[in-house]
Parts: structure tokens; C-alpha cells; sequence
């Protein structure tokens, strides 16, 4: 029999559903949201009701946006000539964490993958050739990862995008900042020496 009330056991499953949080650390949640004020508490249910009813998708590039419209596609000081190709939302916000990156975004939500089930219907692509009928891009950086359903769908898009005539460039792979040559597995080693620049 479990030693807990209902209300507090209701909590303890649901926050135990979540990505990493095993039992033990969703008890200790419940009992902190259980100790904590009521205000706390009622700013924790709204926000979650909040994220559920109010984020969407940008219309544009169908990053996850509080409007119509992401704050990176309403900025003027973006490129609108360079566009960056990303699975997943999480993608995006890893490459503007770098600062190194001013163009726009698109974001397909997933990649192709047949054995899940993953078409490429599934995917917005339509909806990036929509937008290359309508935007002044001149360069398509296909930033799909660099795994069996990534490399899918970054073939596929070169072959649809060929009719565009547009210029495709793809994530160098490489040795990670800070790494030791000897200890890199073949694959990254080779793709590095391929993709060598100029020094
Ligand atoms: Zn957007």
C-alpha cells in the first residue's frame, strides 16, 4: 500500500513521467511543491497551462514563439539571404547560442526515417519550398545531424532543392574544441581530414 495520500501520489506519477526524473526525485518534487507558498504553486500550474495553450509554432520557420511570428524572424537584423536547416527547436537554440550564426531559420520538426514511420511528409519541407518561392535565399546550410536519419534528410532536401539553384552547405564534422587527436574514432578523424580548411 503506498504511504501517501492520493493528491500527493496523483503529483508524484505525473512528475515522474518527465524525461530523467526517476521516483525518488519526483517525491522530493512533490514534497518541495507541497512545502512551498501558494503562490509558488499557482505560478507553476499557470505556467505549465501557459506553455500548453499559448506557445506555437512561428509561422515563418515554425520555431516554437509566444506569436505569429519568432523574435528571430520579426529582427531586421537578420539575414534573410541565409538559411539554416534544423530538426528540432532545441537545434536552433544550440546554434544562436553560439552567436556565430545571423541568418534566418527553418525547422523541419524531425527527420526522415522510415523505420519510425517518418516520411518526409511528415516534415515541414513543403513549407521550406513555400518559402524559397517568396524569400531572397541564396544559401541553405543543412544542419540536420550528422546520423543515418539526418544524413536522409539532408540528401533528400539536396536532391529537392537542386531546381532552385541555391547554394547547399552542410555542418563541417570534426575533432570537438579541446579534443586529442588520438583518442577521436575513425569516422570523425576521416571526416576532419576531409573537410580540412585552410591554415
Ligand atoms: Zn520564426
Amino acid at each position: 500500500m503506498d504511504p501517501y495520500p492520493k493528491t500527493i501520489v496523483r503529483l508524484i506519477d505525473l512528475l515522474s513521467d518527465l524525461p530523467g526524473i526517476g521516483r525518488k526525485s519526483a517525491t522530493r518534487m512533490a514534497f518541495y511543491i507541497l512545502h512551498a507558498s501558494r503562490q509558488y504553486g499557482d505560478n507553476l500550474s499557470d505556467a505549465i497551462k501557459a506553455v500548453k495553450e499559448n506557445l506555437r509554432l512561428c509561422k515563418k520557420c515554425f520555431n516554437l514563439s509566444d506569436d505569429e511570428l519568432c523574435p528571430i524572424c520579426r529582427s531586421p537584423k537578420r539575414d534573410p539571404h541565409i538559411l539554416c536547416v534544423v530538426e528540432d527547436p532545441n537545434d536552433l537554440i544550440a546554434i544562436e547560442q553560439t552567436g556565430a550564426f545571423h541568418g534566418l531559420y527553418h525547422v523541419l520538426h524531425g527527420s526522415i526515417d522510415p523505420l519510425q514511420g517518418m516520411g518526409p511528409e511528415k516534415l515541414k519541407i513543403e513549407e521550406l519550398f513555400e518559402r524559397l518561392r517568396h524569400e531572397p535565399v541564396s544559401e541553405i546550410i543543412l544542419a540536420t545531424n550528422p546520423n543515418a536519419s539526418g544524413t536522409a534528410t539532408a540528401l533528400y532536401l539536396q536532391k529537392r532543392l537542386q531546381p532552385f539553384n541555391i547554394k547547399l552547405t552542410r555542418l563541417a564534422q570534426g575533432i570537438p574544441v579541446g579534443g586529442d587527436i588520438e583518442f577521436i574514432d575513425t569516422q570523425t578523424l576521416s571526416a576532419s581530414l576531409r573537410q580540412r580548411t585552410e591554415f
